[in-house]
């Protein structure tokens, strides 16, 4: 099997026909599963199905679904439809994590652990962790917004569910 690059030096348009990188593992080839309007992976063995008049992929068993435009020569996340973020999502994000930092660390600063106690160091412990933990649940929302392909590789690589493709592909 030759190595198929992530991105095409030249044009090509998305059909039952070609053969394409996969956006998931980005290692393997997607090409027309026989007899099904849907392409499959040899590496990873997602199945994928395509919208050629839009030409975009979706992969189907995933959740949620993800979704890529082919550009001609590479696939670019496309975002769900109808879904966006707009400015009072991030007012809503940052207030998500500002504030319970701000109650955590005023109740530090309003009642200050007795002075030589050995637990002195817990309430500011207790702020940082208030704050990076907020932070991470909303960087994580954002990484599944945005679906970045190296998070959905990461996925990949632990998942246990596969798809015999390889059985239902024509020989080429
Ligand atoms: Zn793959």
């Amino acid at each position: 099997m030759t190595e198929l690059p992530v991105e095409f030096s030249t044009s090509t348009p998305l059909d039952y026909q070609g053969i394409y990188p996969c956006p998931i593992c980005r290692r393997g080839r997607i090409s027309a599963i026989a007899l099904m309007d849907a392409f499959g992976c040899d590496v990873c063995h997602h199945i994928f199905t395509a919208n050629l008049p839009k030409q975009s992929l979706r992969v189907a068993d995933t959740s949620p679904p993800l979704n890529w435009r082919w550009n001609g020569k590479k696939w670019q996340p496309s975002h769900r439809d109808g879904v966006e973020i707009n400015p009072s999502v991030w007012l809503v994000a940052v207030a998500f994590v500002c504030l319970p930092t701000t109650i955590v660390s005023l109740a530090a600063y309003t009642f200050p652990p007795l002075p030589g106690s050995s637990w002195q160091w817990f309430s500011w412990a207790w702020v940082g962790l208030a704050f990076l933990s907020h932070l991470g649940c909303v960087a994580w929302l954002i990484l599944e917004y945005y679906e970045v392909p190296s998070l959905m590789a990461l996925r990949q690589s632990s998942s246990t569910q596969q798809l015999p493709v390889r059985q239902y592909r024509l020989d080429r």
